[in-house]
């Protein structure tokens, strides 16, 4: 396994598989990998011949009260998984690399950041927008894989790719869950035994959700309440339950009709964590059969 933390490296090595025929995946992640990355590993590696998952914290998407110094970082294990689900390079950058003195430009996603998390973390999605650009202009041409459990963000780099012409397949991944349906996080180790239990509120209220859409409900009013009525009992707080169109996510709201491809979100905070999860109704399973 080869691991750099040299953006020019990282290049080099992207640049030097593709003159060796081979086609290139990229894994952008934050580390503290657990087995939703490795299936995104696997997932790319099925399109492609040399896969390269980067970890790295990100400062300019986290917010000044946000996790950013308790992010846990575990490189050792990191670089295990990556090795076991086929990956070839991980690129480890610090972030003086990335950002280095001078560095200013940032990449302004548009309407698509607007709703959901984009409320919750002003300059989330720039952050993300702007450091996963950083990492298409090093990668090149590739295939990058994202998973749905992010599902805002995939949409946020779906138009990035599209709008700024980056040489680049974007990939999405289905959300994998724990066996009881929890969607994995690397943000789940911050939660008490008590907590995770709690958190199961989230895969239980999308799957009733789901399971209303499937016959027939489509007032979106009654939908998110499906959603937020079981979260409510038992976390800390709700930032939002919301309903939206999978590919706009312009918000249906009240007795609003939803489309036939919509996704209902949910970020809810259980005292040590914010946990995100959705389900694209119409299209992903439910997360508790
Ligand atoms: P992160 O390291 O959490 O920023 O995530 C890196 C990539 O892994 C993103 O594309 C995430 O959407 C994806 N990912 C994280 N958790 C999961 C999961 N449970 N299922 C599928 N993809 C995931």
């Amino acid at each position: 396994m080869i691991v750099l933390s040299d953006p020019s490296a990282f290049r080099n090595e992207c640049e030097q598989a593709r003159r060796s025929q081979k086609r290139v995946g990229l894994v952008p992640t934050m580390g503290a990998l657990h087995e939703g990355h490795a299936t995104l590993i696997r997932r790319a590696r099925e399109a492609a011949d040399f896969v390269a998952v980067t970890i790295f914290v990100n400062p300019t998407q986290f917010g000044p009260n946000e996790d950013f110094s308790r992010y846990p970082r575990t490189l050792d294990a990191d670089v295990e998984k990556c090795t076991q689900a086929g990956a070839s390079l991980v690129f480890a950058p610090e972030t003086s690399a990335m950002y280095p003195p001078g560095d200013e430009t940032r990449v302004v996603p548009g309407a698509t950041a607007g709703p959901f998390c984009g409320e919750f973390r002003p300059g989330h999605f720039q952050g993300v927008a702007t450091v996963v650009s950083k990492l298409f202009a090093l990668t090149g041409a590739c295939t990058a894989a994202f998973g749905k459990k992010d599902y805002q963000q995939l949409r946020v780099i779906q138009r990035l790719v599209t709008d700024l012409f980056f040489p680049v397949v974007v990939l999405p991944v289905p959300t994998v869950r724990e066996s009881d349906g929890l969607a994995m996080s690397s943000r789940n180790r911050y939660l008490s035994e008590t907590d995770r239990r709690n958190a199961l509120a989230i895969p239980r209220g999308l799957s009733a959700a789901h399971r209303a859409f499937a016959a027939g409900e489509r007032r979106a009013s009654v939908l998110t309440s499906l959603v937020r009525n079981p979260i409510s009992a038992v976390a800390n707080s709700i930032d939002y339950v919301d309903i939206a169109d999978a590919d706009t996510l312009a918000i249906a709201r009240d007795d609003a009709p939803v489309s036939d491809r919509s996704v209902i979100a949910v970020a809810a905070r259980f005292s040590g964590a914010r946990l995100i999860d959705n389900v694209v109704l119409g299209e992903d399973p439910a997360p508790i059969g």
